[in-house]
């Protein structure tokens, strides 16, 4: 299996963000890279530099005003006297009806969701080259890869269409599944991140031609808190395309295996031709957030069980944090998905 990645992912490096109310360093950090990287070439992939796909495949998923938002607003940012080294919101709407405001200030709390995305010089361009690794992903397995991984950083799964947070600014495995769509495939995208694939719900929450479906720590307690629970189901035409599966707390392989059982009767039941797996592997034991209790191994049970279901997979990287484990647990898992049916 492939690795698509580009050098320019590394260099957005965020400083800081508020864990409740207080300044921590950002856990998203580029050595998250190194470590994905040599977990990747560990399990025998390939590295592969992707294209430049340009604005085409991110603007079928994001708005114009954000994308323009997101490529700008470090610079009018800078012009700020006494503005803060990092774009980092302090204001947000509290519907989303109202006017959209003019200034740089107005719009990060409007485009921003939290403090953990902050936007610095080289952010706009590390985050279009892990969607374009996304994209070129989808291209070879649209060219009959079997599957291919994206190590895509910074991550996307809790970037809406107009909206950045917890470390998202562009929804990469919505832009690798938007981007199949338009090949004429039919896509259903499996999140296994500790946290629930919020963006990715909320870009396809009306709509029929893509299933959504979420394992993820209990959001009653647990970021992102406001989305993430079982009956959000989905509204319009995408009403019943949703699927939240919420695990208590410190669940473990089985309980997560179970779930993920669960969650593979629904795909199988929808029938894609092409499955995205936003794979977060910050379900881990030993992942600084500590959400759930996943093993090493658990993750090539987890791939094993993904794998069987049979279809050809795009692989995206979501979250992950740094801890000793990390590149065995990208091992494990890119092993279990490769092993598994032989
Ligand atoms: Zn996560």
């Amino acid at each position: 299996m492939k690795t698509f990645y580009a050098d320019e992912q590394k260099s957005h490096d965020p400083k800081m963000f508020l864990s409740s109310g207080a300044a921590q360093p950002n856990p998203e950090v580029p050595e998250r890279i190194e470590r994905l990287l040599a977990g990747a070439i560990a399990a025998g992939s390939e590295i592969v530099r992707p294209r430049n796909h340009g604005l085409r495949p991110i603007a079928a998923v994001h708005t114009p005003e954000y994308l323009e938002f997101l490529e700008g607003i470090f610079l009018r940012w800078q012009r700020i006297e006494g503005a803060s080294p990092e774009v980092i919101p302090n204001i947000h709407p509290l519907a989303r009806g109202g006017r959209y405001p003019a200034s740089a200030v107005g719009q990060a709390g409007y485009h921003m969701a939290d403090t953990a995305c902050p936007i610095s010089a080289d952010t706009w361009n590390s985050a279009c080259w892990s969607a374009w690794s996304a994209v070129e992903a989808a291209d070879a397995v649209l060219a009959g890869d079997r599957a291919a991984y994206a190590l895509c950083r910074p991550p996307g799964h809790h970037a809406f269409a107009d909206v950045a947070g917890g470390f998202c600014f562009l929804n990469n495995s919505a832009i690798a599944a938007q981007h199949l769509l338009k090949d004429g495939k039919r896509v259903a995208i499996l999140d296994v991140d500790l946290h629930h694939g919020n963006g990715t719900q909320g870009i396809f929450y009306g709509r029929a031609d893509v299933l959504t479906v979420s394992l993820h720590a209990d959001p009653v307690r647990f970021y992102p808190f406001f989305w993430g629970h079982a009956d959000e189901r989905g509204e319009g035409l995408g009403l019943g395309y949703n699927h939240n599966l919420p695990l208590p707390r410190k669940t473990g392989d089985t309980g997560f295996l179970e779930a993920l059982t669960a969650a593979a009767k629904r795909i199988s039941a929808y029938a894609p031709d092409v499955l995205v797996v936003a794979l977060g592997l910050d379900a881990f034991e030993g992942d600084p957030f500590g959400g759930l209790s996943v093993s090493t191994p658990g993750f090539a049970r987890i791939a094993a069980a993904i794998a069987d279901l049979g279809l050809p997979t795009v692989i995206v990287q979501e979250g992950g944090y740094l801890c000793d484990e990390l590149s065995d647990n990208l091992t494990s898992f890119l092993g279990g998905f490769a092993n598994a049916g032989r």
